[in-house]
């Protein structure tokens, strides 16, 4: 799986500016078990580099998207992350070896209760999960120094600009559901002004129950 993800960052270098992944990034890619979070019925493909269905319409990433993302957003060990979009925990497992704590948003229950049996099956201290709206981010940890959504949004939502510390990096794909969107990173600086970049075309499920900009 490593060597699948270090080949597309090589063939992808020129739009994301690098030739390779931060080592830790790729550390944590090689300690998590992928193996743990994809059906039983997928086992087959769970190190292969790409997506694959976890019931009820969504997908865990392909692990080169799960990685970059990651990597964009710079953890430090005492940073403190949202995810939006639980999905399977695996981002949410990656995540966790890189930072202090992980607070992580899943709208559909039963995926959400499923993530959560996983983590705490494998071990994993410092992460906090809840059912719910992503979209209005997790108000009572905020601010963030790092906020991750792992699903297609058609709009950057203010609730989780306002929740990003001054100096954190915000990674979406924002676009048209379904179809195409582009992987865009928001950085607050320290006076709270926002630079936006667009990093990758990429292809995600929809950001459910998303609110009028
Ligand atoms: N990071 C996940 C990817 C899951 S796919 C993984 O590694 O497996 C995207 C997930 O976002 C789906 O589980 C979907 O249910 C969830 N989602 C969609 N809209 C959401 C919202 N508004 N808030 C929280 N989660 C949402």
């Amino acid at each position: 799986m490593l060597d699948g993800i270090e080949r597309e960052v090589r063939y992808t270098s020129k739009m994301i500016g690098k030739n390779a992944f931060e080592k830790k990034v790729m550390a944590a890619m090689e300690k998590v078990p992928r193996d743990e979070f994809v059906p039983k019925s997928y086992l087959d493909a769970a190190f292969d580099n790409g997506p694959l269905p976890i019931g009820h319409g969504q997908t865990i990433s392909q692990p080169y998207i799960v990685a970059l993302m990651t990597d964009l957003l710079e953890l430090e060990a005492n940073d403190i992350v949202l995810e939006v979009g639980t999905g399977s925990g695996y981002q949410t497992a990656i995540l966790s070896q890189l930072c202090k704590q992980v607070y992580t948003v899943e709208y559909v229950a039963a995926l959400a209760d499923m993530a959560k049996a996983r983590l705490q099956k494998l071990g994993y201290e410092n992460i906090q999960s809840m059912t719910g709206n992503g979209y209005d981010g997790w108000p009572e940890h905020a601010p963030y120094d790092g906020i991750i959504v792992t699903a297609a949004a058609s709009h950057i939502p203010k609730p989780l600009i306002e929740q990003l510390k001054p100096g954190g990096r915000l990674v979406i794909p924002v676009g048209r559901p379904h179809l195409y969107q582009e992987l865009t990173l928001v950085e607050k600086d320290k006076d709270g002004e926002l630079v936006i970049s667009e990093v990758l075309g990429v292809a995600f499920v929809p950001l459910q129950g998303e609110r009028d900009e």
